[in-house]
């Protein structure tokens, strides 16, 4: 018989311990409590199988930047697939979609961030850097130049590669990675890791780890920096001031590329089109996705730089995927992207979310369990904390008190992440005052039962 919404949850949830297997989850822990079983969803608002709601203040996964709900993406897409559901781009051959896409974009980046190469998501967009840069140094006769380096607790995403470029330590644990010649720095997180220095010192220490790399390693073996402009799933870390203009010096010093890994802070989240613009640097390549579509559907790409381009495209570069501007996804995100710019969605997290969730999230730092409370665009993070003068961390299992903080926002109506023990949020762009109050009055009520 057809599975469907009106099926009791119990069922549901049977099927799916049986037979879905899902990311990043627990599996004896779903069997034993099963999964929440979303169904609908409206603005910032998700509602679950058993009719409960929830404000959605994780914006999906950090992606649904315009909100839930809006049909015209959906008629674009069904027309869309009315007249061409797909076809490549390999092989000298284009569609409209991936055409209208990629000059759309290259007019939203900046700098001479001009050419896009299309993937179905962020990892296969980071997967394309990684062949991209090196494949770049070999054709301008520097093949020696092959190491990549990032940072530690950086996410790029799941894939061999990717996960490789990430800097998650329980990833790396797993299933071979780290590729060779992918080399880890430590990242700004002052918070966590700063000592006793101040954060413009702590800032400009671990800036210049990059440059005690480059040095270390070689300048004529390094091909490129990958770092989020605001790293998004190692807890929102937002790093000291004097961090990026240094970055941005070293890079330009020894001729390496600065790849920003844009899939969180792209399209709005930063309160600019795209992270860089907000922390003022000037990336080779950009990796996009999430935002892109806002979810709606998947797509993600690297938004390169003429020089890069030109380079690339003097021969032929063998990588691409079947979905590589994939003509449905491709129409949506324009269709998504017309929405962000006609209705100045990022004119309103500028103007007026941005500077009303500072101000409300930073009064989180007043409750007895929260060290740093602070933000950036609509990206918030809270350190729990048994001490805030000493930014300690609680004895026993890192995440615990997190985790119970999490199940507490739940039982409020209230979708927030935990990582280890810093709660975050990104909820979707189009967030109205109101319902700010609503979430932050939650997350306060969820942190009043977290002991
Ligand atoms: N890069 C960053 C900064 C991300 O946050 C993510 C996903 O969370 C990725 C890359 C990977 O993207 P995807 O999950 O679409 O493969």
């Amino acid at each position: 018989s057809a599975i469907t919404n009106h099926m009791p949850t119990a069922e549901l949830q049977a099927l799916d311990s049986a037979h879905h297997m899902h990311p990043f989850t627990a599996g004896n822990e779903l069997a034993e409590k099963g999964a929440r079983v979303i169904t609908r969803a409206q603005g910032v608002t998700l509602t679950d199988s058993e009719g409960n709601s929830f404000l959605d203040a994780m914006a999906g996964l950090w992606c649904v930047n315009i909100g839930y709900g809006r049909d015209e993406l959906a008629q674009v897409a069904a027309r869309q697939m009315r007249e061409l559901p797909f076809y490549n781009t390999f092989f000298q051959t284009t569609h409209v979609p991936a055409i209208a896409l990629s000059a759309k974009l290259a007019e939203l980046a900046p700098g001479d961030l001009n050419h896009v190469f299309f993937a179905g998501s962020g990892s296969e967009a980071n997967d394309t850097n990684i062949r991209m840069v090196r494949t770049y140094w070999a054709m301008k006769g520097k093949p020696g130049k092959s190491i990549i380096i990032s940072r530690k607790n950086a996410y790029h995403g799941s894939s061999v590669g990717s996960g490789s470029l990430g800097g998650m330590t329980y990833m790396h644990e797993q299933g071979g990675l780290p590729i060779p010649d992918i080399h880890h720095i430590n990242q700004p997180h002052w918070w966590a890791e700063g000592g006793d220095l101040s954060p413009e010192e702590f800032g400009l220490a671990r800036a210049r780890e990059l440059e005690e790399a480059i040095e270390r390693l070689g300048e004529d073996r390094v091909a490129a920096f990958i770092a989020e402009p605001v790293q998004g799933a190692g807890g929102v870390v937002i790093a000291p001031q004097t961090y990026w203009p240094e970055i941005q010096r070293i890079c330009d010093k020894y001729e390496i590329l600065l790849i920003a890994d844009e899939v969180i802070c792209g399209f709005g989240r930063t309160g600019n089109w795209f992270g860089s613009q907000t922390m003022n640097i000037r990336p080779d390549i950009m990796t996009i996705a999430k935002g892109l579509s806002s979810g709606y559907a998947p797509i993600g790409g690297s938004i390169v730089s003429d020089e890069i381009a030109d380079v690339i495209g003097s021969g032929e570069f063998n990588h691409g995927y079947t979905y590589s501007g994939h003509p449905v996804a491709a129409a949506v995100a324009l269709e998504n992207l017309r929405i962000l710019e006609e209705e100045d969605i990022i004119g309103h997290v500028r103007n007026i979310a941005a500077p009303y969730l500072e101000k409300a999230w930073k009064g989180l730092a007043d409750h007895p369990l929260v060290g740093e409370a602070r933000s950036i665009g609509l990206m918030g993070t809270i350190a729990l904390t048994p001490d805030k003068d000493s930014r300690a961390a609680f004895a026993g299992d890192a995440g615990a008190v997190g985790y119970i903080c999490r199940e507490r926002c739940f039982a409020n109506n209230l979708i927030m992440r935990h990582v280890g023990d810093r709660m975050i949020i990104s909820p979707p762009l189009v967030i109205r005052p109101e319902e700010i109050d609503t979430l932050v009055a939650r997350a306060t009520r969820a942190l009043d039962e977290t002991y």
